[in-house]
């Protein structure tokens, strides 16, 4: 049932300051969509209305409420399933995502690989298919989200496992921090070519405020210092602001993760 790429048109829904909301079209019933992490109700409602399209399922990354928040207002239209991970603080899920199962909905033509990426937060989810990857706040174009719950170890394991995806999988993240993430991304690899190159393509798309997601993997493995912690240039940058050897890729991702916490 997976279709080709192409067949898969989502658009996004702004919400707060740099949250993206995306709504997957049904490539099976026209007019329908599929809510991805709606943390606010009221543009997915006015969203629906413009287009005259009509909400069939709520898809969950993780429990925050910039996720989530939406998700009761959203019910007020009417009773549709609500798949999430398996956390207490998701209320309001119906249908637990569990890793390694499928998330099908058939009626919809639509379905989905679970895949458990606990870093961000322990019980963070993303949704894999028809050549699409919605990973919430575990992976951003060119950096990646913060770590409140797990372990260097946990995200370096997460963020490996959803690099080892095809290449040619569309990213779509939580958020808009792409160009933030490159200020860093360059600061830790100024001689990337690659990323500049990308940042000036970024500093366009953004002057007319348009979004730079979904991004291709096949980019992010070339520009995003979190995917590239076994690259020497990487590594070094980093061993340089620990002032130690750092010998893991994990010890890597650690010490990228903290100084990324406190750079501006
Ligand atoms: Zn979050």
């Amino acid at each position: 049932m997976q279709k080709p790429l192409a067949s898969l048109d989502v658009r996004p829904v702004r919400a707060f300051s740099d949250n993206y909301i995306w709504l997957i079209d049904s490539p099976r019933v026209p007019g329908r969509v599929v809510a991805v992490d709606p943390g606010d109700a009221a543009p997915v409602h006015a969203e629906l209305r413009r287009s005259g399209a009509s909400l069939a399922a709520i898809l969950l990354t993780h429990h925050h409420p910039d996720h989530i928040g939406g998700v009761e207002g959203l019910l007020e239209l009417g009773p549709v399933p609500v798949i999430g991970p398996e956390d207490a603080r998701i209320a309001l899920r119906n249908r637990t995502a569990r890793d390694g199962e499928r998330c099908d909905l058939p009626d919809l033509g639509l379905g989905f690989e679970i895949l458990a990426v606990p870093g961000h937060t322990l019980s963070h989810i993303a949704f894999w298919g028809h050549g699409a990857l919605f990973c919430g706040d575990t992976l951003f174009s060119a950096g990646c989200g913060r770590m409140f719950e797990g372990t260097p170890t946990q995200m370096n394991a997460s963020l490996n496992r959803l690099r080892d995806l095809p290449p040619e999988t569309r990213m779509f993240c939580g958020h808009e921090y792409t160009a933030a993430n490159l200020r860093f991304a360059l600061t830790v690899d100024p001689d990337n070519r690659t990323a500049l190159e990308y940042r000036d393509a970024v500093q366009r798309t953004r002057a007319v405020d348009a979004p730079t997601l979904p991004s291709p993997l096949s980019l992010e493995i070339r520009i995003n210092p979190f995917l590239r912690c076994d690259i020497a240039a990487v590594r070094a940058s980093a061993e340089a602001h620990a002032g130690r050897p750092l010998p893991e890729a994990a010890d890597v991702f650690a010490e990228l993760r903290s100084w990324k916490d406190t750079y501006r």
